[in-house]
């Protein structure tokens, strides 16, 4: 007999009722299995009432003791249940006469609900209840309950009879379903079968603890969420897989332009701008493309091993791709790349958004011909109607604003020469170790953990903004010793206009309480012309304040700045105040990081700026911001995939990485054939998307 694979293949499931179930992403019978409960109900037992929890659920059963009706605000009918072990108090709201007349003293009712700690001891508001007949007394369910995630148009009820129906099914085994990690795996983790765990979790037994069922650490659980992770492993092997599978230009270098480069520099790199140089030089001799990412905490010389790695392609004969996320930063690095390469003879190329007309002609023209060595830009150097003749490296600076599938559109960019270039990314954002192994499973990772020598500590203090006068004095007096200084407004993301708004009247009342300081502002509603120009005003000192949005969050370099005040500081992620903060203390004047809060703090904003005021280290904040913030935020929404985890958690399952690591090295080279049907079952369209 052919195995039941269609969710029509149910009872009671027409086409109507498939569309509903679509909704809950369950488009196969096989997907309904993994759509798990959230939560169960233990209705198989009876608790005594003395033994109620605050916030447990439960059944409980007791005779009443008095049922009155209290007028106080609102008109109640309060019962009084009690059992041999206590009592217990009911209240009702909503409630008639025939209800009130049931409930006389001395009538048996079992509820189930959820107590609360009331004015009268433990309190359950509107539980279901029903009277116990001795003659007749209702009947204790044999397993928990599940409760499943629903949507409109399907009941809780209607769920629960169909997986009750499918579960039957899966446990005579009718359903196609195979379990795709072999037996003698599963002995060795001591994992329980794939439809051992399912049926577990959709009828847990009665006595199951509920506890460790909520927490994810049931081995059904637990063979479930390895699966998962695994077969998101297994999809980013995948990935770096077919992106190896290509040709790139393996270039064993002599460095004759690396060593003019150092030469020219005022500065030697660091031990780890040198060690991290060595590794992207040995991934640029393979024939196929390299894969890197390199986290460097801000300031630690990112764009000099960027340079390095570009030097050898260049000199070979190949073009290099420069990408940053915003036109501030990709201007900044046309200056210092322009300012290193064009005095040894490479040709600079550029091309932002704001190019247009016969000048974006010429640029994409220097681009197709080669006679641009060197393309710096924004997204537009990889839109369609930008063709290289000779690409061999693209480097994505600051790339947690760039996703997994903007990273795998680059291979077209060589396609016509049959070469794919070699990708170097580089983020400022330092990724907890956790996270950079499930969400960058794909990529080798370099870590600059060094900053050039002679920055000075940053000093960070919380002033609450009752201090304001003060604080505002002190930007004067650093700006008189000729210092300058940013004063960053933060709003809530979601609003640009409002957070615009803040920068615009924060500078018109700075310039009001200090007139005779030159005082500029930046935020994202300018035209990027006007940014620019700003900016660069900044840079060459002839503004002393610079009044700005988060829009100066990465990558802005002007040594000279060495005070930074932070409004409502509350308001952004660590790892985002990190690198706001990351803008001072990159000259040899002592830095000030001013973080100026609106009182009340809560518990958690408190906790947070302590971190900020404790430590400078990216890696050590880039934690506690995961602790605090969770994995979706910190990963940006771009970061798909991850998103999507159905069963697993990544906070929650991070112990559970390196295993799944293991595995995935082992299922990939040992059982081939069971990564693909790894990857359609818990990616399915995901996976789909990723590849295109
Ligand atoms: P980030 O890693 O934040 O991108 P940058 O590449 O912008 O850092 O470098 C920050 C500053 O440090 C720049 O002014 C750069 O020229 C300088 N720098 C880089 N490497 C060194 C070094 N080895 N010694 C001294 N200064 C350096
Ligand atoms: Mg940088």
């Amino acid at each position: 007999m052919s195995k039941l694979s269609k969710l029509t293949e149910l009872k009671g499931v027409g086409p109507k009722l498939a569309e509903q179930l679509h909704k809950l992403h369950i488009h196969t019978l096989a997907d309904l299995f993994f759509h798990l409960p959230f939560r169960y109900e233990d209705r198989s037992r009876i608790t005594p009432i003395g033994a109620l929890q605050p916030m447990s659920p439960a059944v409980f059963q007791g005779e009443v003791r008095g049922a009155n009706i209290l007028f106080g605000k609102r008109r109640s009918l309060l019962v009084k249940l009690q059992d041999h072990s206590g009592t217990v108090s009911l209240r009702f709201y909503h409630f008639n006469a025939a209800q009130k007349n049931q409930m006389s003293v001395g009538t048996t009712l079992r509820c189930y609900g959820e107590p609360r700690r009331g004015a009268s001891g433990l309190e359950i508001y509107h539980p279901e209840y029903s009277v116990v007949r001795d003659d007749d007394p209702p009947e204790l369910e044999a397993k928990l309950t599940p409760v499943y995630p629903a949507t409109d148009g399907i009941s809780q009820q209607r769920l629960r009879l169909l997986h009750e129906q499918a579960t039957e099914l899966l446990a005579q085994q009718a359903v196609d379903l195979p379990d795709l990690l072999p037996a003698d795996w599963l002995q060795q983790w001591r994992l329980p079968t794939l439809s051992q765990a399912l049926l577990f979790l959709h009828q847990p037994p009665s006595g199951t603890d509920l506890n460790r069922l909520m927490l994810g650490q049931h081995p059904a659980q637990k063979r479930l969420i390895l699966e998962e992770l695994l077969a998101h492993q297994l999809s980013l092997h995948k990935l770096r897989a077919q992106v190896q599978a290509d040709q790139a230009p393996a270039v064993i270098s002599k460095h004759a332009l690396r060593n003019k480069l150092l030469a020219a520099l005022p500065f030697k790199p660091t031990n780890a701008q040198q060690r991290v140089t060595a590794e992207i030089t040995a991934d640029l001799e393979n024939p196929y493309p390299m894969l890197r990412l390199v986290q460097g905490d801000v300031g630690s010389g990112k764009t000099l091993v960027a340079a390095l790695a570009a030097c050898d392609l260049l000199e070979a004969g190949y073009q290099v791709a420069l990408m940053a996320p915003t036109e501030i930063l990709a201007e900044q690095h046309l200056q210092n790349l322009t300012g290193w390469f064009e005095p040894l003879g490479v040709q600079v190329g550029w091309l932002a958004g704001k190019i247009k007309g016969k000048a974006r002609i010429q640029a994409q023209e220097a681009i197709a011909d080669g006679s641009a060595q060197l393309v710096i830009g924004t997204h537009a150097l990889f839109q369609d109607d930008v063709h290289f003749s000779r690409l061999g490296l693209v480097i994505i600076d600051e790339q947690h604003r760039f996703g997994v599938h903007q990273r795998l559109a680059l291979r077209e960019k060589g396609a016509h020469l049959n070469i794919a270039p070699h990708q170097l990314i580089m983020t400022a954002t330092p990724i907890p170790r956790t996270l950079a192994m499930s969400a960058y499973a794909d990529l080798d990772t370099s870590i600059i953990d060094e900053l050039p020598p002679g920055r000075s500590p940053i000093t960070t203090v919380a002033i609450s903004d009752q201090r304001r006068p003060e604080v505002i004095e002190r930007v004067n007096s650093a700006c008189a010793e000729g210092a300058q200084a940013y004063w960053v407004c933060t709003l809530i993301e979601e609003s640009e206009t409002l957070q615009c708004q803040a920068a615009e009247n924060t500078a018109a009342e700075l310039r009001e309480v200090l007139p005779h300081l030159r005082i500029g502002l930046v935020h994202g509603r300018m035209k990027p012309k006007e940014k620019a120009d700003v900016m660069a005003s900044f840079k060459a000192h002839e503004l002393d304040l610079l009044v700005a949005t988060t829009v100066i969050e990465v990558g802005v370099d002007v040594p000279n700045a060495s005070l930074m005040i932070i409004e409502n500081p509350e308001r952004l992620g660590l790892a985002q105040l990190h690198q706001l903060r990351g803008r001072v203390g990159r000259g040899s004047a002592r830095s000030h990081c001013v973080l100026l809060y609106k009182n009340p703090l809560s518990f958690t904003s408190k906790q947070r700026i302590q971190v900020l005021r404790d430590s400078q280290d990216g890696f050590y904040i880039a934690e506690q911001d995961l602790q605090i913030r969770g994995p979706g935020e910190m990963l940006g929404t771009r970061q798909t995939g991850l998103q999507m985890l159905r069963v697993a958690d990544l906070m929650r399952d991070a112990e559970l990485l390196p295993q799944v690591q293991t595995m995935a090295e082992q299922l990939w080279y040992q059982l081939p054939h069971a990564v693909e049907p790894l990857i359609q079952r818990w990616l399915g369209d995901a996976e789909r998307f990723a590849s295109v």
